[in-house]
């Protein structure tokens, strides 16, 4: 058997770490990513703190079974913005200055009218620090701001992307990055049991064994308060196993009927 992918993110950001922003790019990306059969494994967040970045791309560089990562946030013109330079330094190569990204920023300053504004065209540091990029870079269009996000090969089949931190702009990087770089694969197929009032304890010693007999199948016990409803959901790359793992609970578990 072949290796399953998996993939990861670093978030990037001081305004998540002092709670001023909550974390929706991670969240969006994980469900992206799970349904296109490249289920996350790791999600570390760090600051606007070099060192912190350089040593989480480390780190999931590292690992091998991550076959796509993902740095989210700080590619924008302010100095809090370090993720070119940590992704140079982590990956050990120069920074270099990209005309064709420069271009592109004039092209848009024209465009939404940001030159007339500005009284001049010339590029001001804050953009031309945005296109000093690691040298072996590639870019990946994006058509809602300034910042492109960038691709890198890793060897072996696997990549490290930097995306944008505002929202939308993240979210259309990433979809010509699925386009180009993540087709191919199949998604983990998803079931679930409902059950109303059933403590979760119940399932403690049925679902431990199940977890021995199906290591290949993910199982977890989700309550939920609102509804009061205890969800049971099983996740894995073989339909037929996680619908084993499923029809192992309705019939070890007897004392209550799921309701869905
Ligand atoms: P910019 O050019 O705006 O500086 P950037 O790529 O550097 O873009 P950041 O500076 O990290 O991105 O963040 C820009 C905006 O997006 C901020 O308002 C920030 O709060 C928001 N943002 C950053 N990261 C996240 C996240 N993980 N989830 C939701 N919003 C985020
Ligand atoms: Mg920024």
């Amino acid at each position: 058997m072949g290796r399953v992918p998996q993939s990861s993110i670093i978030v990037v950001g001081n305004e998540i770490l002092r709670g001023f922003t909550v974390d929706t790019n991670s969240n969006w990306l994980a469900s992206r990513l799970f349904q296109c059969g490249f289920p996350v494994r790791l999600i570390t967040t760090v600051g606007d703190v070099d060192d912190d970045i350089v040593s989480a791309i480390h780190q999931h560089v590292d690992r091998a079974e991550l076959l796509r990562i993902f740095v989210c946030g700080g590619l924008g013109p302010t100095p809090d913005d370090r993720t070119y330079v940590a992704l140079a330094r982590a990956l050990n190569q120069p920074l270099v200055y990209r005309r064709d990204v420069g271009a592109q920023m004039q092209n848009l300053m024209f465009l939404l009218n940001m030159a007339a504004r500005r009284g001049t065209a010339a590029l001001n540091a804050g953009n031309r620090k945005m296109a000093m990029l690691p040298a072996s870079a590639i870019l990946v269009r994006n058509g809602a701001g300034m910042a492109p996000g960038l691709a890198f090969e890793l060897g072996q089949g696997r990549y490290l992307f930097a995306l944008p931190g505002v929202p939308h702009e993240l979210r259309a990087v990433y979809d010509d990055i699925e386009r180009s770089y993540l087709s191919g694969e199949r998604a983990d197929v998803v079931r679930e049991l409902h059950y109303r009032l059933a403590p979760e304890s119940m399932f403690h010693d049925v679902m431990q064994t199940l977890e021995a007999e199906y290591p290949d199948v993910s199982l977890g016990s989700y309550p939920q308060t609102e509804t009061r409803e205890l969800i049971l959901r099983a996740s894995g790359p073989n339909p037929e196993r996680v619908d084993a793992v499923i029809a192992a609970i309705r019939e070890r578990i007897t004392q209550y009927q799921p309701v869905a």
